[in-house]
């Protein structure tokens, strides 16, 4: 039977036309079969794989090289150091969305119990990663999409933040009344003709996740105008947004009131985040 090695170099060359990390990618997908981490690959390069485990590698090989994600063909992204279970139904987890996780814990005071609600939650990462992190926090997370409050649900039980309160709502249309410190949230921002939307990862994701409306500000706009009425004195807004929305975004907010506003810059440098 081949060995882990002869198996990785075949993939490596099968994958090298469609992604720039042919090598990372046969890893994570050899990992998936095995059920083993990366470690192991580097330790027994000379395992053989059985006949199974041979047909199931190929398979997934032959899916990536369709262009599938990695994290829908493992069901599985890393984020903030934590595994979260991945579906077609949400949104693939982008590091950049770790520069809303680091403003927001800059936001939260330690122990004590603030309300945080996360608009949009997808695959939960961002209220997930908040609870986690902040054990005395009360966190929302709502979802216009019931099969991605389905993953999000599942994530917090794996993360055992079960006291997470998820809601099918609308940005803010069913959310129960009350008031939050910190509303949060990564919405959809790319405009419908945005040629991003034909390449890579993103031809698979969900377009609710990822296309609105008035270059890609229609999202951001609701959210910004809503927040005002459900944010105590003080509160903060924190959005997501793309590269080329930092002037639209900071207008919008200084129009609705908001004060304060400044945009933080993500790990390539880009403006990625506005808070007010
Ligand atoms: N909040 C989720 C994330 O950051 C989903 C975002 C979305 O679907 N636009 O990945």
């Amino acid at each position: 039977m081949p060995t882990l090695k002869s198996t990785l170099a075949e993939a490596v060359s099968l994958l090298q036309a469609t992604t720039e990390s042919p090598l990372l990618d046969a890893e994570l997908l050899l990992c998936h079969v095995l059920g083993k981490d990366r470690s192991y690959l580097r330790a027994w390069p000379d395992a053989e794989l059985n006949p199974e485990q041979l047909h199931a590698y190929r398979a997934l090989v032959n899916d990536r090289r369709q262009g599938k994600p990695i994290a829908y063909l493992t069901g599985t992204r890393e984020f903030w150091s934590r595994d979260f279970h991945i579906s077609p139904d949400v949104l693939i987890p982008r590091p950049d969305t770790e520069l809303l996780i680091e403003l927001s814990l800059a936001l939260i005071p330690t122990n004590q119990p603030s309300r945080i609600i996360d608009l949009g939650t997808g695959s939960g990462i961002i209220a997930i990663t908040l609870a986690a992190e902040r054990p005395a926090i009360h966190v929302s997370a709502t979802d216009i999409s019931a099969t991605a409050l389905q993953v999000a649900k599942a994530n917090a039980a794996r993360h055992q933040v079960e006291r997470i309160q998820f809601c099918q709502s609308h940005w803010f249309d069913d959310v129960p009344t009350g008031k939050f410190d910190l509303v949060v949230s990564n919405p959809p921002y790319l405009a419908s003709d945005d040629e991003h939307r034909q390449q890579g990862d993103l031809r698979f994701e969900p377009l609710t996740a990822l296309v609105s409306a008035q270059q890609g500000l229609s999202d951001i706009q609701t959210i910004a105008e809503t927040a005002r009425n459900r944010l105590e004195n003080g509160g903060f807004l924190l959005v997501e947004h793309g590269y080329n929305q930092k002037e639209a975004a900071q207008k919008l907010f200084r129009n609705l009131g908001y004060h304060n506003v400044q945009t933080h810059h993500d790990l390539s440098g880009q403006p990625r985040v506005t808070l007010g």
